[in-house]
């Protein structure tokens, strides 16, 4: 009699009760000194000689676990992972991951394993943090907290965005005492915190209203208390096109996600690296989203975009570059052009089209002064 080839499951079913963490740790090889949400494991692929361990696990849109190589095009789900390490087809190995989860024919499948939260925060900042963020919330509400009003409204950052993102005021250390590591408190500043991608507090950063008094712009917690998280995520409202906006700095993303895009802020002066890129990478894959990197006109913002691009280009996603026009940040752009998101949108569309052999060219061309 002949063999059905995927006679009994649905692989949707089996791959509910598959843990693919475990797999990888059985059927490839794991990176030493790894654990947790950032665990990495050398490439299964036969034919790859990965020694840098450059296998991450995700979850994908329908919540079925992934795994990805990053320096070869080597992706899979569990049922690749079986095949590609033991040599059986694909209806081979959807039975033997079945009976490894405990299902037999014609009997009611078992439950699904409990799922551990995809988004576990990386970073743990100390409870100073939160207790900072709340406090400057509510001064934002009173009279002290007007002027920073002010500087959110001038942003142009509605309520929504304000408490969503749980803007807030410190006005500064004469009027609000504050524990050793949390911004200094030169003089009033407005608090903007950063989120990872499941919205929960990593960081915050304190943008001093007048940077010449400060002595500074921003002012940020010591490691300390807050490990710096390199990247944050503003709460998106809508969903708006089918991009993940790379922006330099949270007012920047913060205008974006007000307008419905799903943003990535690049944190502080450093340049991004690897890690960064792996991350964003992760993130737009997660989604089935593209990435376009919003550049700064300025030569810092030039140079972060293009480590940045090509970063991106070796973890295999191929980025889009939009430069805001007439040398303006894309929060001057969204304050002086009332149809900027419509004009992105545009740039966005048009580029995604895969025409041969520069469609992102005259998008470039197009935006900038
Ligand atoms: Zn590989």
């Amino acid at each position: 009699m002949p063999r059905e080839p995927h006679p009994r499951w649905h692989i949707a079913d089996v791959l509910d009760r598959s843990d693919l963490g475990a797999l990888l740790d059985e059927l490839a090889q794991p990176a030493a000194f790894r654990a947790g949400p950032g665990r990495r494991w050398h490439c299964p692929a036969p034919d790859h000689d990965d020694h840098r361990a450059s296998v991450t696990m995700h979850r994908d849109r329908h919540g079925h676990e992934r795994w990805r190589c990053w320096s070869g095009d080597h992706r899979g789900d569990a049922v690749d992972l079986v095949m590609l390490t033991t040599g059986r087809d694909r209806g081979e190995a959807v039975d033997w991951l079945a009976s490894r989860a405990g299902m037999i024919p014609d009997r009611p499948v078992p439950p699904i394993r409990p799922r551990q939260p995809s988004h576990a925060p990386a970073v743990v900042p100390s409870p100073l943090v939160e207790q900072y963020v709340t406090a400057c919330q509510r001064i934002l509400q009173t009279s002290t907290g007007q002027p920073v009003r002010e500087w959110l409204a001038a942003r142009g950052f509605d309520s929504d965005t304000i408490r969503e993102n749980r803007l807030g005021a410190d006005p500064g250390r004469t009027v609000m005492r504050r524990a050793r590591g949390l911004p200094y408190g030169t003089s009033p500043a407005a608090v903007l915190p950063a989120l990872d991608p499941a919205g929960h507090l990593t960081y915050v950063q304190a943008r001093y209203l007048n940077p010449d008094i400060a002595g500074r712009k921003y002012d940020n917690p010591s490691a300390s208390i807050a490990p710096h998280p390199r990247l944050a995520h503003p709460l998106v409202r809508g969903e708006r096109g089918e991009m993940l906006l790379v922006c330099e700095g949270l007012p920047d993303a913060l205008i974006a996600a007000q307008a419905g895009y799903r943003t990535a802020a690049l944190l502080g002066a450093q340049t991004p690296d690897d890690a960064v890129a792996a991350r964003l990478a992760n993130l737009a894959d997660a989604h089935q989203i593209g990435i376009a990197i919003v550049c700064d006109p300025d030569p810092a913002g030039r140079h972060a975009t293009s480590v940045l691009a090509d970063l991106l280009d070796r973890a295999g996603v191929e980025p889009i570059t939009v430069t805001p026009p007439d040398g303006l940040d894309l929060n001057a752009w969204a304050l002086t052009d009332p149809n900027w998101a419509l004009d992105l949108d545009c740039h966005l569309t048009t580029s995604t089209v895969d025409v041969a052999p520069h469609p992102y060219a005259d998008v470039a061309a197009g935006v900038e002064p």
